[in-house]
């Protein structure tokens, strides 16, 4: 089987051809998750997926797939298998090729965690390939996010800053998880509705606040031109934080105007990365996105496995 990036992630055999991660709408493609860089209409993804990109673009235009149940796609069987990146992510099998998408193997409360498959082949993304993303522990992040809250609900108004699907709604499901009930704004809104409707469970307002409150906006809410619950935040004394795998190693109190940030990541740090190749023992691996070629280098030198970068 050939594999190479043509408008996405192409795997070609005599007349079978299927499309991961497509650029462009594609009725041979395969889309992995919700986050915008990735949604094109037309192609197969989850039921789930194919919720939020009727909602992110206006048009429900795809065809929904289940967890763990073979489909035949431009000739080839794939399933797909949880990411644990974000709600509805999906890692591809075609044949004996695993492309992991976006994924976690920490996973989160709204989307459950990816697992290691026995493959030949291994297409894995490298957001954080290169060697010094190490991530601290998911659980220290949290232990930390939910005791800052704590402590700060107390003295006024606590918003949280995070990517308006996938991030936002983990942030909201952790701060339910300690009695919180956050507001959000009516785009935060659209996207909940789905999770509940899926029967992942979320608590939320919108609306104005009175008094302390809560809230998770997108980021863009939190710099120059303020969102309305930050603005109204801070001029009640409140504090803002930050939620982003990068807050790992990039300080973003002055770019986002912030007063704290965690590090809360719905991707692989390095050491996951490594660790996930090793389970999943391929012959040969493609690496693809961010750190693509340092990580391939590291895969060659530590494990020994011809790596490869794919674009
Ligand atoms: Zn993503």
């Amino acid at each position: 089987m050939e594999i190479r990036y043509e408008h996405g992630i192409c795997l070609e055999d005599k007349n079978r051809k299927v499309i991961l991660d497509p650029s462009r709408q594609s009725d041979i493609g395969v889309v992995t998750h919700g986050h915008m860089d990735h949604l094109v209409k037309d192609a197969y993804m989850t039921h789930h997926t194919l919720d939020i990109l009727g909602v992110r673009t206006g048009e429900r235009r795809g065809k929904g797939i289940h967890y763990g149940f073979p489909r035949p796609v431009g000739g080839f069987d794939i399933t797909l298998y949880p990411a644990g990146h974000v709600f509805g992510s999906a890692m591809v099998m075609v044949e004996d090729v695993l492309y992991t998408g976006d994924f976690n193997t920490d996973g989160g409360k709204t989307c459950g965690k990816a697992s290691a498959y026995r493959c030949n082949t291994l297409i894995i993304e490298t957001t954080y390939g290169k060697i010094d993303y190490r991530l601290p522990s998911k659980k220290e992040v949290i232990d930390d996010m939910l005791a800052w809250t704590r402590s700060e609900v107390d003295e006024g108004p606590v918003v949280f800053g995070a990517y308006e699907f996938g991030k936002a709604q983990e942030a909201i499901s952790l701060l339910n998880s300690i009695g919180e009930v956050p507001y959000v704004p009516e785009k935060v809104a659209r996207l909940n509705e789905i999770y509940n409707k899926h029967g992942v469970s979320l608590k939320y307002r919108t609306g104005t606040p009175e008094g302390n409150f809560t809230a998770v906006v997108p980021p863009s809410d939190l710099k120059k031109s303020p969102g309305a619950l930050v603005e109204l935040a801070r001029k009640n004394n409140g504090t803002c934080a930050y939620l982003s795998g990068w807050c790992a190693f990039y300080s973003f109190f002055h770019s986002m105007n912030i007063d704290a940030q965690f590090p809360l990541s719905d991707h692989a740090g390095f050491d996951e990365l490594m660790d996930y190749v090793k389970r999943c023992q391929p012959e040969r691996v493609f690496t693809v996105h961010g750190s693509a070629k340092e990580f391939a280098r590291s895969v060659e030198e530590e494990l020994g496995i011809e790596a490869t970068a794919l674009k």
